[in-house]
């Protein structure tokens, strides 16, 4: 079997390298707000959804990624 083609409703352009704001933990979420780009973790992006989505224009989650594989 060569790679599934399931339907990918987010482009994952996050990477190890994007760190979270707050902890420094990988990066899953990202919110632009006016011309900056806040980079979260998945519990800080949690943590600041509510906050964040009242001023932020755009909004990116890959915290799916975070579903398919386990993590510590
Ligand atoms: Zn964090």
């Amino acid at each position: 079997m060569t790679t599934a083609t399931a339907e990918a409703p987010v482009v994952h352009r996050l990477t190890a390298l994007d760190r979270c704001d707050a902890c420094g933990a990988q990066a899953y979420i990202a919110a632009t707000v006016g011309d900056s780009e806040l980079l979260y973790c998945a519990h800080h992006g949690r943590k600041f959804e509510e906050k964040l989505k009242a001023v932020a224009t755009a909004w990116h989650d890959e915290t799916d990624r975070l579903e398919s594989a386990p993590t510590a």
